[in-house]
């Protein structure tokens, strides 16, 4: 396994790679929402830079660093991970294991590195290990994960390279789906790949919870039929189906994205194939209603995003979802 073993973020690897090959020290912060990789990139970060001859690649998977790496036994990788009982890590603990363990110097490896996960490390926490990570001792590195913005401390984020794990593409998605055997066929894959907001473990859990794959047919339905809705419709039962999905609202945002940016797809390209059932649906739609262009589509974005704004500051949502599916209804009906 080397960084290059992973699937996406070439850009995010190639930084990695090239601070492996040169740095002797420091503190990094890979941020990310759950399900983005961070661990996994944390992992062949830290077997690079503790690897003695990393190359362009990462870790050179030969040498006795990376031998002693892979065989699990090597005390120069330090993880200090959510405690078991979910709590947060006590600041007992993040001096015993990270502060006092960080002067001791590596064994068997170029580098000692801890590998931090900052969402369970409170603000005591934190602010001990604020001058550990400041002036890391010498071959020693630290790598902060975070899925929870906001979460870490200013003084944290000013002494640490940040480093974002961008949203994967669908392609991408689809591959680490692959890879990992995900249950389901070309087309329900497909389909989860398009709205699972490009990221690969929340399309992991897709894949196991036949849920999810009628959610997308029924947004792309509710969406679809709004134009020929009346407004009484979608007072009740568009109102309803938002109402019981609130706790996946995150999701139908994505899946209305999705569905809309196809319809402007198959209005500009009208001879695209559909790859999926769902596509059919969607490219007839936009072949039988040619004035949702450009514009409209535009439009239909832009309250989408009204809507986001509005739901997040926790505005009525029942009044925020009428309010949506109106304007969209406005720019469909014919
Ligand atoms: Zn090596």
């Amino acid at each position: 396994m080397a960084l290059t073993s992973l699937i996406g973020q070439h850009k995010l690897k190639t930084i990695l790679a090239q601070e492996a090959r040169h740095r002797h020290a420091g503190t990094y912060i890979l941020t990310g929402a759950k399900g983005m990789g961070k661990h996994s990139f944390a992992e062949e970060f830290a077997k690079a830079l503790m690897c003695e001859d990393p190359d362009d690649d990462g870790a050179c998977g030969k040498c006795s660093c990376c031998n002693y790496f892979e065989g699990g036994t090597t005390p120069d990788i330090v993880r200090v991970d959510a405690p078991s009982d979910g709590k947060m890590i006590p600041v007992a603990d993040v001096r015993e294991k990270i502060v006092a363990d960080s002067v001791v110097k590596p064994q068997f490896s170029r580098n000692k590195v801890f590998i931090i996960n900052m969402d369970y490390v409170a603000e005591a926490g934190q602010n001990a290990l604020l001058k550990s990570i400041e002036e890391p001792p010498a071959n020693v590195a630290f790598i902060l994960l975070s899925s929870l913005s906001g979460n870490v401390l200013d003084t944290v984020l000013s002494r640490s390279e940040v480093l974002k794990i961008s949203r994967y593409t669908e392609e991408e998605v689809y591959d680490v789906l692959r890879l990992r055997q995900a249950p389901g066929d070309e087309d329900t894959l497909r389909t989860i790949c398009s709205y699972c907001g490009g990221n690969p473990g929340r399309a992991l859990a897709m894949t196991s919870d036949d849920s999810y794959i009628s959610l997308n047919r029924e947004v792309t339905d509710l969406l679809l039929g709004l134009g020929s809705d009346s407004y009484t419709d979608i007072l009740t039962d568009g109102s309803a189906f938002f109402a019981d999905n609130k706790k996946d609202a995150d999701i139908i945002i994505e899946i209305i994205f999705k569905v809309l940016g196809d319809i402007l797809m198959y209005n500009v390209y009208p001879d695209r194939e559909a790859a999926t059932e769902t596509a059919a649906k969607i490219r007839k739609f936009a072949l039988e209603n040619r004035h949702i262009n450009s514009v409209a589509i535009g439009r239909c974005k832009a309250a989408v995003t009204e809507f986001v704004k509005m739901i997040s500051v926790n505005t009525n949502y029942d009044g925020a979802c009428c309010a949506l599916m109106i304007k969209i209804h406005e720019e469909f009906k014919k």
